[in-house]
């Protein structure tokens, strides 16, 4: 799997990562070709996830919670 710079633009193995910082989803990745520091490209894909669906249920939630009030004031 080759990983891609947002800042360089070139493509990059893992093995050539050589430095790295933060942990899980805020984990960061040097680019070994301009060394500008990167969001993992996983984490950042899972937050998003997370955030999107987050947001779904949130809404599912208070679309179910208005109509069960509705339902219990008629
Ligand atoms: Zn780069």
């Amino acid at each position: 799997m080759q990983l891609k710079c947002s800042h360089c633009h070139k493509s990059f193995l893992p093995t050539e990562i050589k430095d790295h910082r933060g942990k899980g989803l805020k984990m960061h990745i040097a680019c070994p070709h301009c060394q500008a520091w990167l969001a993992r490209h996983m984490g950042y894909t899972l937050a998003k996830l997370l955030a999107f669906y987050g947001g779904i249920i949130a809404l599912i939630c208070s679309f179910v919670m208005d109509d069960t009030s509705q339902v219990t004031t008629l």
